[in-house]
């Protein structure tokens, strides 16, 4: 569409967006169910509104705004165990995969470009070797879908840089056993990235919610970052991400030296130049608001959720679990059933479910209501029985 010379109402453009923008799936609709993100809490759009031009990018100009990304850093590593720790809140959580792999490859120096890491790792890895010219060696998973140990401790070699360990994998919501990483990584002094995009807003709390909680985070001392995204189960808004790195020797392996701008010579710890300091002071906002007791009961409510649901498609006829969910992430596979054509059909039916080799993924996010997946388990059923 050609740009008109004048410009035109911002009602009549207010309208005009809702309208064009109406058939999008919303969160409150109730049918996407295979999403790792959600509606933030209430709070967000007014915090991000109000704060809506801070450039933390040119941290010199907001200098308080980097203040308080430092204060909010501080606040998510030590709910994942830190004490020191150094980090950014990013785009999301393949920037802090990404910006996690050029750390660890400015820290090796030249030659080693190696990564070991799970077969089902997220792609931003890919992104990550392909853009820094890494080698993956993916290394496969056990019947609960973390990854086999013996087979990623054969895989190190003279090249190996990384680890990286999966805390709430993409697919199934999977922990590998990341003390068993974290050991292996000191014994070879390489270094030990764990992805806890999803799991990191759910691991910490799962015990007070009165689940098993696999070993996660800081204390495991291999440990050298953290990918935990906001924008997942913290009930921020999009952009939200963050990495959190162990200590600041380790963060300085991401830094860029900024020479030029406004606000004076700089180190940007990111992928991006410039970036939402609205995004930084709502994950702020957010975690002051909800408090722990808040997380834990966000926490709490997706897993009552998940193993009630879990039970339910357990006593479906046709239907099976892939794996005993360890978080709020539910694999579905269909008997006898083609599950492309299956996730084809419950998409014809309104339902946005992600699809894997094999099996439909649900995620069980605090948009998500026990009523939407009894009439979601319905829709599945009958496709699968018809
Ligand atoms: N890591 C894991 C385990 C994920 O599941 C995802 C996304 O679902 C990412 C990283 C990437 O996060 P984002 O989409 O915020 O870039």
């Amino acid at each position: 569409m050609q740009l008109k010379v004048d410009g035109q109402d911002s009602e009549l453009l207010l309208t005009e967006l809702e309208k064009r923008l109406s058939p999008d799936l919303t969160f409150e609709g109730g049918h996407i169910l295979g999403s790792m993100c959600s509606s933030p809490d209430p709070i967000v759009p007014e915090v991000f509104a109000r704060f809506i031009e801070k450039n933390i990018g040119d941290p010199g100009l907001f200098p308080a705004t980097v203040a308080l990304e430092h204060e909010v850093v501080e606040t998510i590593g030590a709910l994942i165990g830190g004490t020191a720790v150094s980090g950014s809140i990013l785009t999301g959580g393949t920037e802090a995969n990404i910006l996690a792999m050029w750390a660890a490859k400015r820290r090796a120096g030249g030659g080693r470009r190696q990564v070991v890491l799970s077969e089902s790792a997220h792609f931003s890895f890919d992104k990550a070797a392909d853009l820094m010219d890494l080698e993956l060696l993916r290394v496969p998973v056990d019947s609960s879908h973390r990854v086999k140990i013996d087979e990623l401790r054969a895989a190190i070699g003279d090249k190996t840089m990384a680890v990286v360990g999966i805390a709430g994998s993409t697919g199934l919501g999977a922990v590998d056993p990341l003390e068993d990483l974290s050991s292996i990584a000191l014994e070879n002094d390489l270094y030990f990235h764990v992805d806890g995009a999803f799991g990191g807003f759910v691991l910490p709390f799962l015990r007070e919610a009165g689940y098993r909680a696999p070993a996660f985070g800081f204390s495991l001392p291999g440990v050298s970052s953290i990918t935990i995204d906001p924008h997942k189960m913290g009930r921020s808004a999009i952009p939200a991400g963050c990495l959190v790195f162990r200590d600041a020797q380790l963060a300085k392996f991401a830094e860029t030296n900024v020479t030029y701008l406004a606000g004076g010579e700089t180190n940007q710890r990111t992928i991006t130049g410039t970036r939402s300091g609205a995004s930084v002071a709502a994950v702020w906002a957010v975690l002051h608001h909800l408090g722990r007791s808040g997380l834990v009961a966000n926490v709490k409510r997706a897993m009552d959720m998940t193993s009630w649901f879990a039970d339910a498609v357990a006593g479906t006829p046709g239907l099976s679990l892939v794996v005993d969910p360890t978080l709020n992430v539910v694999g579905i596979r269909a008997e006898g059933c083609r599950m492309p054509e299956v996730a084809t059909r419950l998409r014809r039916r309104g339902w946005a479910v992600s699809l894997f080799d094999g099996y439909v993924r649900i995620v069980i996010m605090p948009h998500v209501s026990r009523e939407h997946l009894r009439r979601f388990l319905d829709a599945l059923s009958g496709i699968v029985q018809g």
